[in-house]
């Protein structure tokens, strides 16, 4: 089984209405893209900023700018009109965990994809709003960052944990911190372990200025020791996207021993022997 389930059917751009993405048509153009590549188990997990709800959970002025879609609709044609698992990729919220929980638990998700893209009101991984722009060090940055991923495990509010490192999205341009890492990862562990959450592999980042995959070795070494079950997604925003250098993603799970894969429905997870089915 190959899954591929943090997936966006529609770029992260202006001009990208749901009308034109979540139809049927589009929705097959992932499926043949997946079928060829191997990838079975396929679903798809918009972001929460794009559907008008997400402004019950938070106000922040960039989730203002795009939440415009509605979410019962996109449930509504996934259910419907695809035959794709239906996810949802949500922020952790620090202080609207209730919030949070009265948006997703009032429909009937397959999986639910948690994400840290936000440290307070600062963003990690976009240009407005950056982080990096008021921050005093990279470790700072850093420990931020995963204090609040350990938080997010630990809610209870997901099942997969998204790119988990995605700090370091941005390679280069920005300062990383010098010496061990696992100082950092350090911080999201316990919440990690305690929780049970699945953690994504994400192939997303080699597509990013970092060129690696998400979450380091290191790091997944750690959650694998820890007993966390592994979600195996592209974060495509294209049907291209899907199963991006999975090889690269395959070598890694092989290095560290491991053979299976998570795999949900209605929001209970089984695993799954690894390999793809052509
Ligand atoms: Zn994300
Ligand atoms: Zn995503």
């Amino acid at each position: 089984m190959l899954t591929d389930y943090h997936v966006h059917l529609r770029p992260d751009d202006e001009d990208t209405p749901a009308a034109e993405y979540f139809t049927p048509a589009n929705a097959e153009r992932y499926r043949a893209v997946a079928a060829e590549r191997g990838i079975a188990e396929l679903g798809v997990a918009e972001h929460v900023h794009r559907f008008v709800q997400c402004l019950d959970v938070w106000q922040h002025p960039w989730w203002q700018r795009w939440a415009t879609d509605d979410i019962d609709a996109y449930c509504a044609f996934v259910r419907e009109e695809t035959d794709l698992r239906l996810g949802i990729e949500a922020d952790f919220v620090p202080g609207r965990e209730d919030r949070m929980a009265n948006l997703l638990e009032a429909r009937e998700w397959d999986y639910v994809v948690g994400s840290v893209h936000f440290v307070a009101q600062d963003a990690v991984d976009h240009e407005d709003f950056d982080v990096w722009d008021r921050a005093s060090s990279a470790d700072e940055v850093w420990r931020r960052y995963f204090q609040t991923l350990g938080e997010a495990a630990r809610s209870g509010l997901f099942d997969i944990l998204a790119h988990p490192d995605l700090v370091k999205v941005w390679g280069a341009d920005r300062p990383r911190p010098d010496g061990d890492l696992r100082r950092f990862y350090e911080l999201a562990m316990d919440g990690i372990a305690e929780s049970g959450i699945a953690i994504e592999l994400s192939t997303a980042g080699l597509r990013k200025p970092v060129g690696e995959l998400y979450p380091a070795r290191e790091f997944l070494a750690w959650c694998v020791e820890a007993g966390s079950p592994v979600a195996l997604s592209s974060d495509a925003h294209l049907p291209d996207h899907l199963g991006y250098r999975y090889d690269q993603a395959l070598e890694l799970l092989d290095s560290l021993g491991v053979t299976e894969l998570a795999v949900f429905a209605g929001r209970e997870r089984r695993l799954e022997p690894l390999g793809a089915t052509v």
